[in-house]
């Protein structure tokens, strides 16, 4: 038997991150008493590393093999998920999920802080435009958003002044500027590829839009340069939501954050057709507890909040909560980012530094493939742009030993490297769905996770290094190499789809509000509601949304439709 909190909050928020944050923020400054159930532990800036050198850790951080042994998922992103910040992660043999043995799927970046993955995110911040959000229009495939650019517009430009946001306007209808905080600027390898690039293939590459800050906003300091902002940030110069949005709603005093509360169903009150509650267990006790409210939002990321709504399974709803449609956990989708290629720039190259700043972002390459103006391109539909890293540095391989190493290791190397992100069309038969055999340490029952590259993908990633290579020669760098793996099993960790929006009830599980269409007080404000899933980062989008998604409940409370 659960045991039941006697509070009575206007709204449960299930998630920390992005969207739960930003949700908690707007609704507790409005007045609503909001309780935040979050899986994971508190997150505070005793726990950021981003000036530990790895000679202080025990294992000089060159173990990777002990943290695989509780994270074998997880620290397959390395780079994020290392000896410094390992047990930020959720741990992959407690809480499990399954794939079939022919399609393996890596679900990586499950955060267990406050915070959410914004705690280690890349930060490149990329509005949509209507090119992304009426594709199917343009292309035949697949369903428009049922909202167009100008619904989210001033929402874009109200997260943006509150995230801050380092970008250069360019002016272009897919790529639309936004409220930027003063540029960071580019570097020398970073100019030249951009001249040539524009020069000769008309394609732009513009300072890569990023929740850094350039200029100190709402008592957080700019940016120091300092590099491993996956760490976390003493300065607070990038965007995590533990530090801003969760912190404003806290103070708000309207907003009580449980810890280690993970939600394992919706509850409902069956004869008015309403959520009235979520029934959760205490990570710490294993405890089964209650908690109500007049409205539930799911804010867990993509396949945790369809594992809710899937696991809160009733005899109303037998196939899943709101799946009325039979839509929910199917049309996955995530970021192609398998392809790429990388290329040397030695006459741009400076002396080499340990202690030279280090830029937290690059440029980006905006998409241009099947774009207005151009043919549609053949081989593929949609598009994608590139993420590229310009780093300066020795010439740690050289060959030799003695004083001729001491010499060779001192040649300054310029590398220049480009990371395709694609587009990946909404399928059906990539879904998610309920593993009745298996089920975490909490006993709750864990997702089964179906997906694989289509033909589309698979051509898109041929291209992609194709493209880099191009791109690469046409900007003068020496040494080109390109790759083109397959996408999965290492999907980029920008899920989306699967309780996806739309106008039909019959095709769709929300409404252009992330409201579902069968129970009025119950929302789904992460990336599970996105029609398509651009090749733009999705995380800017996915704030926006939220934010009018949670005006759009208030006014509904006011009128007491809620
Ligand atoms: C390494 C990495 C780099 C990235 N780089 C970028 C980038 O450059 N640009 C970009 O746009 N996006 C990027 N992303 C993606 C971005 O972080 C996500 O899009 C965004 O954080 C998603 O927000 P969310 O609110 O849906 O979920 P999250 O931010 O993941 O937050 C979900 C929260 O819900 C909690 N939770 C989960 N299940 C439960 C449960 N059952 N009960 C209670 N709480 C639960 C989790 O503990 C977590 O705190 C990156 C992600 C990773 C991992
Ligand atoms: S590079 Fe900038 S944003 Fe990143 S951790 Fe350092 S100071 Fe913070």
């Amino acid at each position: 038997m659960a045991e039941s909190t006697t509070q009575k909050y206007d709204v449960i928020v299930v998630g920390s991150g992005a969207s739960g944050g930003w949700a908690c923020k707007r609704l507790a400054e409005s007045g609503l008493k909001v309780a935040l159930l979050e899986a994971g532990r508190p997150q505070s800036s005793a726990n950021f590393s981003e000036h530990t050198p790895a000679f202080e850790l025990k294992y000089r951080n060159l173990a990777p093999e002990i943290v695989r042994k509780t994270r074998p998922i997880q620290s397959q992103m390395g780079d994020v998920c290392n000896e410094y910040t390992q047990d930020w992660f959720v741990n992959d043999i407690e809480e499990p999920y399954t794939t079939p043995a022919d399609k393996p799927f890596n679900w990586l970046g499950r955060l267990r802080m406050t915070g959410g993955r914004t705690n280690v995110w890349g930060r490149v911040s990329l509005r949509f435009s209507d090119w992304d959000f009426k594709a199917a229009s343009h292309d035949g495939y697949g369903e428009d958003w049922p909202i167009g650019y100008k619904e989210i517009a001033p929402y874009y430009d109200l997260v943006e002044k509150y995230v801050g946001i380092t970008g250069m306007a360019e002016g272009l209808e897919e790529l639309p500027d936004g409220q930027f905080q003063p540029p960071m600027g580019l570097n020398c390898q970073e100019s030249v590829f951009r001249d040539r690039v524009k020069q000769k293939m008309g394609r732009t590459a513009t300072l890569t839009r990023s929740a850094n800050l350039t200029q100190s906003l709402n008592g957080r300091g700019p940016c120091h340069y300092c590099g491993p902002c996956e760490r976390g940030c003493v300065t607070k110069s990038y965007f995590n939501s533990a530090f801003t949005t969760v912190a404003d709603a806290l103070k708000s005093g309207n907003c009580t954050l449980i810890s280690n509360a993970m939600a394992f169903k919706v509850l409902m009150d069956a004869d008015n057709n309403r959520a009235r509650g979520v029934l959760y267990i205490d990570r710490i006790t294993r405890a089964p507890r209650e908690i109500q409210a007049r409205a539930v939002i799911l804010c867990a990321q993509s396949q945790e909040s369809t594992r809710i709504l899937l696991n809160s399974a009733n005899s109303q709803y037998p196939n899943g909560l709101a799946n009325s449609s039979g839509v929910l956990g199917h049309y996955l989708m995530a970021h192609v980012r398998s392809a790429g290629g990388r290329g040397e720039f030695p006459e741009l190259a400076p002396s080499p530094s340990l202690s030279a700043p280090i830029k937290p972002l690059g440029i980006y390459i905006v998409r241009f493939r099947n774009m207005k103006g151009n043919p549609p391109f053949k081989k593929f539909l949609r598009g994608y742009g590139f993420e590229c890293d310009s780093n300066f540095d020795f010439n740690w391989g050289a060959p030799g030993f003695g004083e001729a190493y001491k010499k060779a290791i001192r040649e300054p190397r310029a590398e220049f490297s480009l990371t395709g992100f694609g587009e990946v069309l909404p399928r059906w038969d990539n879904f998610v769905e309920i593993d009745k055999e298996v089920k975490d340490v909490y006993g709750i029952p864990v997702l089964k996770i179906h997906m694989s590259d289509g033909e589309n993908e698979k051509a898109m990633i041929k291209d992609i290094a194709e493209s880099a290579g191009e791109m690469l020669a046409a900007a003068g760098a020496k040494n080109i190499r390109t790759r083109a793996n397959p996408s999965a099993p290492r999907w980029a960790a920008h899920e989306a789809g699967v309780a996806r929006m739309g106008s039909d009830p019959k095709k769709s599980v929300l409404d252009q509000f992330q409201q579902t269409h069968d129970i009025k007080n119950l929302f789904v404000m992460d990336a599970s509601g996105f029609t398509s899933n651009p090749c733009q980062n999705p995380t800017l989008t996915i704030m926006a949304l939220c934010v009018r998604s949670c005006d759009h409940l208030m006014d509904e409370m006011k009128r007491s439709n809620i």
